[in-house]
């Protein structure tokens, strides 16, 4: 009888507890984040931009902003713009070029997410060190897939990514850092180029630390929907732990490693997140993509996670994803 009232009053103060974290969660002010792209070699931009705002906005937390260079390039010249309004006016060009005023105001924000890409023109000085002081003060950050190819030659923004491909990259920008299939975690220094991947497919990701706030929670093994699974990524390496690796499984390969897809790195008093996944759409309505980057992106802004595993996460055997409605 004892046990059952305890057990009672237990369920009680569960409800008690949940009903006070729900009322404090819709009443505190939505956490900042800012998108900002504008150059990115991938098809699927910017639709990327308008999904990863949506995932953002749907999860209740944040309200998310988007800025553009005014100049604009992407791959094969792709004309699959969705509306979005707010951005500006935008000029296409046949290559990437700097935009001077692209000033991005870094400290309105809890956290800044890039969806440039490989080649993306370097930003002005000015603008570099905004962003190194934002962080160097305890901004946020979050790099998704070819954001890790841009800028190689900016020494802060390839610390802040932890590790880059692409771009020239080679031994002089760092170690290739990886897990062996024994599980040993290697910093290999050898020469050689950087970023490879194989064909898109479905590939396994193995969660490394389990107990971080972003990957808490997630089957130790699952599927990724189809993307590309990044590999020989080189860089600093400082500061950085690797939450989970993929292993590509495609029978073509470029290494037989398992290579890192999602990071994290400590710059100054920031936190930044970086995952390689979201090469296309099909990456992009990935659940395991879309939970790991909201997961990520308010990890990067507050330093905790507060949303669960949803119960469509994958699995070891089962991937899984989401088909994108833009919400009007
Ligand atoms: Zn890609």
């Amino acid at each position: 009888m004892i046990q059952v009232i305890s057990r009672t009053a237990l369920t009680i103060l569960t409800l008690v507890s949940l009903v006070q974290a729900t009322a404090y969660s819709a009443e505190s002010p939505k956490l900042k984040a800012l998108i900002i792209d504008g150059q990115n070699n991938h098809a699927v931009w910017p639709k990327s931009t308008i999904m990863m705002k949506q995932y953002l906005e749907d999860t209740g937390l944040f309200e998310v902003d988007v800025d553009r260079t005014r100049f604009t390039w992407r791959a094969n010249n792709q004309k699959a713009f969705l509306p979005l309004a707010g951005v500006g006016e935008t000029e296409d060009l046949e290559q990437p070029k700097t935009d001077p005023d692209f000033e991005p105001s870094f400290e309105d924000y809890d956290v800044v997410i890039s969806n440039f890409g490989w080649k993306a023109a370097d930003w002005p000085e000015d603008t570099q060190e905004a962003l190194e002081d934002y962080m160097e003060n305890g901004g946020g950050f979050v790099s998704v897939h070819a954001a890790d190819n841009s800028f190689p030659k900016w020494k802060e923004y390839n610390k802040m990514i932890g590790l880059g491909g692409w771009g020239g990259r080679n031994e002089k920008d760092g170690p290739y850092v990886y897990y062996t299939n024994e599980g040993e975690l290697v910093r290999d220094t050898s020469p050689g180029g950087s970023g490879a991947h194989g064909p898109k497919g479905h590939f396994p990701i193995t969660v490394r630390v389990a107990d971080h706030p972003i990957t808490e929670g997630m089957p130790e093994v699952w599927l990724t929907s189809k993307d590309e699974c990044y590999a020989k990524l080189r860089g600093p390496a400082e500061n950085m732990t690797i939450l989970a690796t993929g292993k590509d499984v495609s029978g073509k390969a470029p290494t037989d490693r398992h290579e890192p897809i999602l990071m994290v790195v400590d710059y100054g008093d920031g936190r930044i997140f970086h995952t390689t996944l979201g090469h296309d759409t099909d990456g992009f309505e990935g659940v395991g993509f879309i939970t790991s980057f909201t997961r990520g992106a308010e990890w990067a802004a507050t330093g905790e996670v507060s949303q669960s595993i949803p119960n469509d996460f994958p699995t070891a055997e089962e991937s899984s994803s989401r088909k994108f409605k833009l919400r009007k």
